[in-house]
């Protein structure tokens, strides 16, 4: 299966800036051997994806509400998103479940609305440092996974340790290694054979000076990249690096 590799764009990025970036990125996608995905903030999807009509390249949400519609202010259902011409979306990042306190359940069931809308669902699953050093980090990973993805999961799993997340620490390539190979158990265990077509992103501080050492390790199917992907020639150097 050909890696991902996803940008996720964060609260960055007015009309000009992303359609700048959007551009840029474009100009250099041609020819890669990985799928390639930037998630854009939801105000500028619609612009973005007009940007990049005929490039080999797909936009999502960095979110979507559990709701079909109602009266939720504030919120974007999945169905919006795919109105706008997302066709992904990223859910329980970090920072949702940090910022937001989003539980597992709520991850589940924002699982379940983009998968009805038609979103394919990149669900972020990731230790905190202090459960990394308490030696927790395959309990609190697993109990993720299993209260996260609902049955029938057909989606993208990101690794992302939290500790790692724009801080410009990346986990060790055995601890990558390491999480991914208990990851792909997990999914085997959950979703038997199914679970092997389901591809494990690594995320957190991902560049393009690590990003070959990192995309070539067991079960790693790509790259989730924060800071480096709002910058075209850092995020096209990272795709480059992604697997033939
Ligand atoms: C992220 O936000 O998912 C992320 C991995 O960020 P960064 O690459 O900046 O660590």
């Amino acid at each position: 299966m050909r890696q991902l590799i996803a940008g996720n764009w964060k609260m960055n990025g007015l009309l000009a800036e992303a359609l700048g970036l959007a551009g840029d990125v474009a100009a250099g996608a041609e020819g890669l051997s990985c799928d390639l995905l930037v998630c854009p903030p939801a105000t500028v999807i619609e612009p973005v994806v007009a940007e990049l009509a005929g490039a080999p390249i797909a936009v999502g949400g960095q979110d979507c509400h559990q709701a079909a519609s109602g009266a939720h202010t504030g919120d974007v259902s999945a169905a919006m998103l795919r109105d706008a011409g997302a066709t992904w979306v990223i859910l329980g990042h970090s920072e949702r479940r940090t910022n937001h306190a989003e539980t597992d359940a709520l991850v589940r069931a924002k699982v379940a609305a983009a998968v009805a809308a038609g979103l394919a669902p990149i669900v972020c699953v990731g230790e905190t440092e202090a459960e990394r050093l308490a030696g927790q980090q395959e309990s609190v990973v697993g109990a993720q996974l299993a209260g996260s993805l609902p049955a029938g999961f057909a989606g993208v799993v990101a690794y992302e340790p939290v500790w790692a997340i724009g801080t410009g620490r990346t986990a060790t390539e055995a601890d990558v290694a390491a999480m991914h190979g208990f990851i792909r158990a997990v999914l085997l265990r959950h979703l038997g054979a199914a679970g092997r077509g389901v591809r494990i992103l690594y995320g957190g501080s991902v560049k393009a000076s690590n990003a070959a050492s990192l995309l070539a390790l067991p079960e790693v199917g790509g790259a989730l990249v924060g800071g480096a992907s709002l910058v075209a020639a850092d995020f096209l150097a990272i795709a480059r690096a992604a697997l033939p």
